[in-house]
């Protein structure tokens, strides 16, 4: 199924809306997740929504909670997201942070109690485009572990992304957005609903052994992700773990603390740079432009036409997805088909809003 973006964006603001969120709140949510897809992130774009329609349902995900400050001590300042839509309230909470980051130079915040914010790329993009540093650790709470630890047999955590986002003025920012597992959840969800196997070094059966199918995460015994970069992106998921998880939002996946509250949680550390409290903005973009043409000018290494830096990859692909339109998988169409009917837009309403 190829749809551009405004139908798919409007169908889905549609959906959340009849599921209870106010308009804008659905907007927000929706243009979050529709641009996860044009950079090519379809592990987080629109096909989450069923599941977040499933939360608010349940009573778990509340579409128009907004989020709280909890403590304030100027420059750190932690923020709770009352199990409000994650999309809502970690732009709100970078909207805080980013007004008061102006006046300290720098700013440490973290979210807790956020239902699932999505990709993190989105905030690091929202601090470069107001011209601030921002790096961002997170982890993943509100049910199972879902990947080993390196040298490990069974689940100890979840995919743990990290993030960081160095802001150009003309936009096109140095975005480094990536679970720490080797692949994100959703690449398996999307490789399960096309029926195609996985590369190896992604999986293992529920006995630790290591497997190409995609349904391991999907069937009893589970089975489960491995962290990228063996025992050096594992190091990286465990400060994820504890930086976002334990001192943003004292819920770490250990079982004594962490609880199934049927849907998924993240919590978030964010440090928020001013250039300016540094060497000045100047210098700084002087430095960065130098480095980039420096990396971009690497000559290719075999199998390589060119060399890259982070955020290339999803520029070029929303490039091309507003043009030719976003790939959605069937089983994805028919699972949000479904989340609507759940919501009361029947067939004909839902084709009606797809439509171009
Ligand atoms: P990925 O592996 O596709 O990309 C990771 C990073 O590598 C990106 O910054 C990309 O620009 C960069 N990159 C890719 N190819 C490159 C190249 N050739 N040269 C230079 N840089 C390159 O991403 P992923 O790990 O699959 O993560 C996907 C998304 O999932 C992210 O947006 C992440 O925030 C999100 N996520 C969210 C959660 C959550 O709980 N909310 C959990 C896990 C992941």
């Amino acid at each position: 199924m190829l749809i551009q973006a405004a139908p798919l964006t409007r169908t889905l603001v549609a959906m959340l809306t009849a599921a209870g969120a106010t308009p804008k709140n659905a907007q927000i949510c929706a243009d979050h997740l529709v641009t996860a897809n044009l950079k090519g992130h379809d592990s987080h774009g629109v096909g989450m929504v069923p599941s977040y329609i499933h939360g608010i349902r349940a009573g778990k995900v509340f579409p128009n909670a907004h989020p709280r400050i909890a403590k304030d001590s100027g420059a750190v300042l932690l923020i709770d997201g009352q199990f409000g839509l994650g999309q809502v309230v970690a732009k709100e909470t970078m909207k805080i942070a980013l007004d008061r980051v102006r006046t300290t130079g720098v700013v440490c915040v973290g979210l807790r109690n956020a239902t699932h914010i999505g990709r993190i790329g989105s905030y690091g993009e929202q601090c470069a485009d107001a011209g601030f540093v921002s790096t961002h650790y997170v982890n993943v709470v509100g049910h199972g572990p879902l990947v080993v630890p390196h040298g490990g047999r069974a689940a100890r955590m979840v995919t743990n992304p990290y993030c960081c986002v160095v802001p150009r003025p003309d936009g096109n920012h140095i975005a480094l957005d990536m679970a720490t597992s080797n692949v994100a959840a959703g690449k398996v969800r999307v490789a399960h609903m096309k029926g195609v196997p996985m590369p190896a070094g992604n999986l293992v059966d529920a006995d630790g052994n290591p497997t190409n199918n995609p349904a391991v995460l999907y069937t009893e015994p589970r089975g489960a992700l491995m962290p990228f970069g063996t025992y050096k992106g594992y190091g990286l998921m465990v400060m994820c773990e504890l930086l976002g998880g334990g001192l943003a939002g004292n819920w770490t996946m250990r079982p004594e603390q962490n609880r199934d509250y049927g849907t998924t949680i993240n919590n978030m550390l964010s440090i928020i740079i001013d250039p300016d409290a540094f060497g000045g903005r100047d210098a700084f973009e002087d430095e960065v432009t130098g480095m980039i043409h420096y990396l971009r000018t690497t000559p290719p290494a075999d199998g390589y036409t060119e060399v890259l830096v982070p955020g290339d990859p999803e520029r070029r692909t929303m490039a091309l997805r507003r043009e030719q339109g976003i790939d959605i998988d069937d089983n994805s169409w028919k699972s949000i088909e479904d989340a609507a009917a759940k919501v009361g837009i029947e067939q004909a309403e839902f084709a009606a809003l797809a439509a171009a």
